[in-house]
């Protein structure tokens, strides 16, 4: 078995000490293939540089809590950052209507303009968006934008049908494993066409709420990606190892990784 995780923050600061332990325990559970999420440039430019040192992947973005401090030397920053040959995707960006860190203009032109840097570079794009409906989609379409990930999608039927309806890929999380807010997403992800469903932790947030027992610190980790495919195969009444085959070809696809890598690391894991 061969599993992505396409979005990780292994840059965030609960992973300085262990990173090479958290890493060893995803290739054991299978997690071969992982895309370190840029956040910042900052933190871009680490995940870029974890990315190297462990063989993995990473986008280069803004997200839309840091949209407030980013001006054009932001984005000139991103599209350097954007040549790496590990970076596969311009993100996470998007809006952020929950928490609301930057305020809503400053949100959406900093989200523009990494929308048009992924066009322009012809790179994919790692969207974030919370309670930014239907704004968010209506900012896709205006853009035309179609080669895409709605990472962390949490969000009620509606929402799903305007993302799928403008070509995006929908990421899920652990988020379907809790009981007090995510049980909709059981239903949901039958929606969601084979081809077009991805799999993710989003590292070290969102452990799943029903995994027994709770890590340290209730930190998550890229190892427990198997436990969110369960969930999701579960739920679409599929065997584990067939939706782990479907959700790593369609990563492969969507991020333009090559796929006679991934199966070069199965048989290093398989062997090992
Ligand atoms: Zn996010």
């Amino acid at each position: 078995m061969h599993l992505t995780d396409i979005g990780a923050n292994l840059t965030h600061a609960s992973f300085h000490d262990d990173l090479d332990a958290v890493l060893t325990r995803a290739s054991a559970a299978a997690v071969g293939t992982i895309i370190i999420t840029g956040t910042t440039v900052l933190e871009s430019r680490l995940a870029a540089e974890i990315a190297d040192r462990y063989d993995l992947y990473c986008t280069a973005g803004v997200h839309p809590h840091h949209a407030r401090d980013s001006d054009e030397q932001t984005i000139a920053e991103l599209r350097k950052l954007a040549l790496h040959p590990r970076c596969v995707a311009i993100g996470e960006c998007g809006l952020d209507f929950n928490r609301n860190y930057s305020p809503h203009p400053a949100q959406e032109k900093c989200f523009v303009a990494q929308l048009a840097l992924g066009l322009a570079l012809g790179k994919p794009l790692f969207l974030h968006s919370r309670d930014a409906h239907p704004r968010f989609a209506q900012m896709l379409r205006s853009h035309g934008v179609k080669t895409a990930v709605a990472h962390c999608f949490t969000g009620e039927a509606e929402e799903l049908h305007a993302y799928l309806d403008l070509g995006l890929y929908i990421g899920i999380t652990g988020w379907i494993c809790d009981e007090r807010r995510g049980t909709h997403l059981l239903r949901l992800v039958r929606d969601i066409p084979a081809d077009r469903l991805l799999l993710e932790t989003d590292s070290p947030y969102l452990t799943p709420r029903d995994m027994k027992p709770q890590p340290r610190a209730r930190r998550n980790e890229p190892a427990f990606l198997p436990h969110i495919l369960k969930t999701v195969a579960r739920a679409l009444g599929q065997p584990p190892e067939e939706l782990a085959v479907q959700t790593t070809r369609n990563a492969a696809r969507l991020f333009g990784i090559d796929e006679s890598r991934a199966s070069r690391t199965t048989q290093r894991t398989a062997a090992a």
